[in-house]
């Protein structure tokens, strides 16, 4: 490993670590913490390993798969962005969990290539037509039929608003544990950067965190090759 790189780890590790006790002041919860890897290089799966993430996270499928093809990792990968059902297939054998599931659609061809795998439904609770979910009024209906596919629906996930206003984040997040409670799932994925301690006040369990772990991302959110 070059000198680089160890200083790199050695950010990471600080960095995680800060977020843990920022964490740990809110709550005796146990919160996993996701390092979202997307736009950043192969090496940061091994950067959230060596930092002690829980899980590591993409949004491409395309770049999800050609990192797939030079890196390995020890952690469980999430999948969190928008996914259309024809690229289900190419990540299927490398997604352990699938957190933005938010049509049925989407859910039989993940239950078609990958049976019996975990899915979270994703729940748009901000109304914000740049963001992906199920209305709130259909998640219900949604995961009885992810569950009748044979899907293993642990958990639900949500964005908060873009709008950086307390209250609306906390009322998006408290949304989304109250329907995580009506529909039996345990995971509440939900908290970013900019907002994981509120989403933590209001309940949740797995926070998907990138840039403040890894520093920014270019600007269009993709890797660069
Ligand atoms: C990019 C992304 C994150 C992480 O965002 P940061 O602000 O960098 O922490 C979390 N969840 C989803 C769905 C994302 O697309």
């Amino acid at each position: 490993m070059s000198a680089a790189e160890s200083g790199d780890v050695a950010r990471v590790v600080e960095r995680a670590a800060d977020i843990r006790r920022r964490i740990a002041e809110l709550t005796d919860r146990r919160v996993a913490l996701v390092a979202v890897t997307k736009s950043h290089p192969a090496g940061a799966w091994e950067l959230a390993a060596a930092a002690g993430c829980d899980a590591i996270a993409e949004n491409y499928a395309q770049e999800l798969a050609a990192k797939a093809a030079v890196a390995r990792t020890s952690l469980p990968v999430h999948f969190i962005g928008r996914i259309q059902s024809n690229k289900v297939r190419s990540v299927s054998g490398v997604v352990d969990v699938w957190q933005s599931v938010d049509r049925a659609s989407v859910a039989a061809e993940i239950a078609r290539r990958a049976p019996g795998a975990t899915v979270f439904v994703q729940v748009n609770l901000t109304g914000e037509p740049t963001k992906g979910g199920c209305a709130p009024e259909e998640a219900g209906r949604l995961v009885a039929s992810m569950r009748a596919t044979g899907l293993l629906v642990a958990g639900a996930m949500t964005l908060g608003p873009t709008e950086p206003s307390v209250p609306a984040r906390r009322a998006a997040f408290r949304a989304l544990t109250r329907i995580a409670d009506d529909l039996g799932l345990a995971e509440r994925s939900m908290g970013m950067s900019d907002d994981f301690e509120d989403a933590v006040a209001e309940g949740s369990t797995m926070v998907r965190v990138g840039s403040a772990l890894f520093g920014p991302r270019v600007p269009d959110g993709t890797i660069d090759r």
